[in-house]
């Protein structure tokens, strides 16, 4: 679904024009549809209604209060990969029971608060740390659910710095290792093995590498059962893609019915880690034509929001479409022009996007699309830039669900020497 259309030449987002909102809340802004938001994760689920499963919400892709807490009230539960995001999905009103904790790092202190939490699994990424969370466990009383998050091998042809799934990545355990270490967690006393996860990267547009891994997670859970440990759970992990321009990722749908037929008659749940595919398409950043340029070489528009607002295309060269708020009607003259659109931080990787035909004028409003997944959550104050404003609009109603940061506050935590 698109929650953001073109109404009498202006795009809303829902039914509230997007100029409104920039003038209300200023810009730079990200801007969420609370309709959207909700469609993506009810379709998500519906493909897996009748069987056992539970769908966890990657937190770092979006860790807003205000979408954590509406996710909660769908009945999602959420993967987190820090002490941190387990803190705030407790503040957002999650259940720890429906947590699932990932991540190749974790600390003794990250390990003791979500066992005192009560979270539901483990994914546990190496040896080493199955020993360690033996140990904390053993000093809490406590027993601790884990799944091994095994390397399948597979290609999940996305781009490098976001697949997940190959040998050489630092993520799981080796596949040839994963039977002995599974065997090695059988006996130890404050460990209980519930699962297997895999999670193979990201921006995956391909049915295929979810099914070849899920594959090769079956011959490991049957291999398991041979000696005698039972998987109660298979955690698939994330990454379905969304359409930035003209990929076709899997439907949901289709998606949800092959992963389903794979698992036969085995009476496992399936529990899913989707974080883009919640929200990625679902909400926009918003920004301001500040300056036009023109150069020999280019046409520059440079605009309010940056690299430090938006990091995805100076980091991974991601592809964002960028829309008019507002319509040129047609006897206007402002010509169209191919245009770098850049940010006014000091560096040349500081753009949002390459070669776009648009006519503009300074002060016009443009809407980065596709920026609700790894858009806020990456942001930062590089520059001594505060961060954009959040806005998530519902039903005609704009909620700010977090201000714009003041700069004040910075550098408040900051001290000169004496
Ligand atoms: C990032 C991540 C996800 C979410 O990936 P998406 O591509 O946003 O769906 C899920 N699980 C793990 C372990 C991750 O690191």
């Amino acid at each position: 679904m698109n929650s953001f259309t073109l109404n009498n030449n202006i795009l809303h987002a829902e039914n509230v024009g997007l100029n409104q909102i920039a003038l209300e809340f200023g810009t730079p802004c990200y801007v969420y549809s609370k309709a959207a938001l909700t469609l993506a994760f009810e379709r998500f689920s519906a493909g897996f209604i009748g069987s056992d499963h539970l769908v966890c919400f990657a937190v770092k892709s979006n860790p807003s209060l205000a979408i954590l807490n509406l996710f909660a009230k769908l009945g999602a539960g959420f993967d987190i990969v820090s002490g941190g995001e387990l803190a705030r999905v407790l503040a957002a009103g999650g259940d720890p029971k429906k947590i699932v904790f990932s991540g190749v790092g974790k600390t003794a202190v990250e390990m003791q608060a979500a066992l005192d939490a009560g979270i539901f699994c483990f994914n546990v990424e190496s040896a080493s740390e199955l020993t360690r969370l033996n140990k904390v466990a053993a000093e809490m009383g406590k027993v601790a659910p884990v799944s091994l998050r095994v390397n399948p091998n597979v290609d999940a042809k996305t781009h490098p710095y976001i697949s997940t799934g190959l040998k050489n990545n630092k993520f799981g355990v080796a596949y040839e290792d994963a039977l002995s270490i599974y065997l090695q967690a059988a006996a130890m006393s404050n460990i209980a093995i519930h699962g297997v996860d895999c999670h193979i990267g990201s921006q995956i547009t391909e049915l295929s590498p979810f099914l070849d891994a899920l594959d090769r997670v079956l011959l490991l859970v049957d291999a398991l059962q041979q000696h005698g440990i039972e998987i109660q759970h298979i955690d698939a992990g994330g990454g379905i893609g969304i359409c930035y321009s003209n990929e076709t990722p899997p439907e949901f749908k289709v998606y949800a019915e092959a992963m389903r037929a794979k698992l036969g008659e085995r009476k496992v749940r399936l529990v899913f880690e989707p974080g883009r595919a919640l929200v990625g398409n679902a909400g926009v950043l918003l920004t301001k034509v500040e300056y036009l340029k023109h150069t020999e070489a280019k046409n520059f528009a440079i605009v309010d929001a940056a690299m430090n607002d938006l990091m995805r295309p100076a980091l991974y060269d991601a592809y964002h479409d960028i829309k008019a708020v507002q319509t040129r009607l047609k006897d206007d003259v402002t010509p169209t022009l191919t245009y770098e659109i850049v940010g006014p931080v000091c560096e040349s990787g500081d753009f949002l996007g390459h070669d776009r035909n648009l006519a503009l004028a300074e002060g016009d409003l443009l809407a980065i699309m596709s920026a609700g997944a790894y858009g806020m959550s990456m942001a930062s104050n590089y520059n001594t830039r505060p961060r954009a404003a959040e806005v998530m609009v519902d039903d005609g109603v704009c909620h700010l669900i977090r201000p714009r940061e003041v700069i004040a506050d910075l550098f408040a935590l900051e001290k000169v020497l004496p």
